[in-house]
């Protein structure tokens, strides 16, 4: 069965449920989502009534908890440690992250690895490394997984070879797990239309069974470009094609799929609503077929 979803919301006021409904309604089954603002790191209280209900629906609807997936804030940052506040700050977030997702159930958390900034790559990985080194303790049930970046500005961890020194580096790295980014990848210059021969790679320096998590994204930017800005499946330059061979790839089978592509604006520009594109991507890459009037048909569907 293929396991394809989307990035959900959660909010505050029904948390987990909203997000398994959210999830449901574009027809995924699996999905992730950030415990607040992707943004910034104020965090609610987590109901425990709201977290049994949506473990109930996500039973009567055949999604298993091990397919969802958190994402941690992406102002975390593990790899600058210039100032000692803001990264004892992001030690401390992690430690909280790791242990909503084990209160909610939730197996998997999703990490930028973070950028050196004023460093250099080879502190920016230590830095990570000290990090998780104090983050991860032996006996916890999440794994963390460490997403394929795609170089923009001083990021770390575009290539796969940064993933493979940092576990190295960390004690616990059976916790460590791998999120490959297609839109990320194909910005650092890996070359999605040959992702058999990216697979092979990846299996001599980090291992098939370290992969926990794909996110599946179009590019808005040629190879190499470093730039990380995401486009609707089929509409940019990794192409319709090769994301449908990455996500019905045989290897990847048991791993969750999630869009993260961006949401469609509205026709009238006067009233700047943005719709999200989920249910009928989702829908395009169940059928194999891609849609030229996709963005069309959302707006339709939503302002209909
Ligand atoms: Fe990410
Ligand atoms: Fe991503
Ligand atoms: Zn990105």
């Amino acid at each position: 069965m293929l396991l394809i979803g989307s990035h959900v919301s959660f909010r505050s006021n029904d948390q987990l449920v909203g997000s398994v409904k959210e999830a449901l309604s574009y027809g995924s089954n699996c999905f992730m989502f950030y415990t607040g603002a992707p943004q910034n790191t104020k965090r609610c209280k987590l109901d425990y009534d709201l977290t049994l209900e949506a473990r109930n629906l996500l039973y009567e609807n055949n999604v298993e908890l091990k397919n969802i997936i958190i994402h941690a804030p992406y102002i975390i940052n593990l790899a600058n440690n210039e100032k000692e506040e803001s990264y004892r700050f992001s030690i401390n977030f992690l430690k909280d992250e790791i242990n909503r997702a084990s209160m909610l159930g939730v197996e998997k958390i999703v990490l930028h690895p973070g950028s050196f900034v004023n460093l250099d790559l080879d502190k920016g990985i230590n830095n990570v490394i000290n990090a998780l080194n104090e983050v991860i303790t032996y006996n916890q049930e999440v794994k963390l997984c460490l997403e394929t970046m795609a170089g923009k500005g001083s990021e770390i961890c575009y290539k796969l070879e940064h993933i493979k020194r940092i576990i190295d580096g960390v004690r616990y790295s059976d916790k460590l797990m791998v999120c490959l980014d297609t839109c990320h990848l194909h910005d650092a210059g890996y070359n999605m239309a040959s992702f058999d021969e990216f697979l092979k790679e990846f299996d001599e320096v980090i291992g098939m069974d370290k992969i926990g998590c794909v996110h599946v994204n179009d590019s808005k930017n040629d190879i190499s470009s470093h730039k990380d800005r995401h486009e609707n499946i089929g509409y940019g330059y990794v192409g319709f094609d090769n994301l449908i061979n990455i996500i019905y790839d045989d290897k990847l089978a048991n791993v969750p799929k999630i869009l993260e592509t961006p949401y469609v604006s509205s026709s009238d520009g006067k009233k700047q609503r943005v719709y999200p594109p989920y249910k009928f991507e989702i829908e395009m890459i169940r059928k194999k077929a891609f849609n030229d009037n996709l963005l069309n048909d959302i707006r339709n569907y939503y302002e209909r």
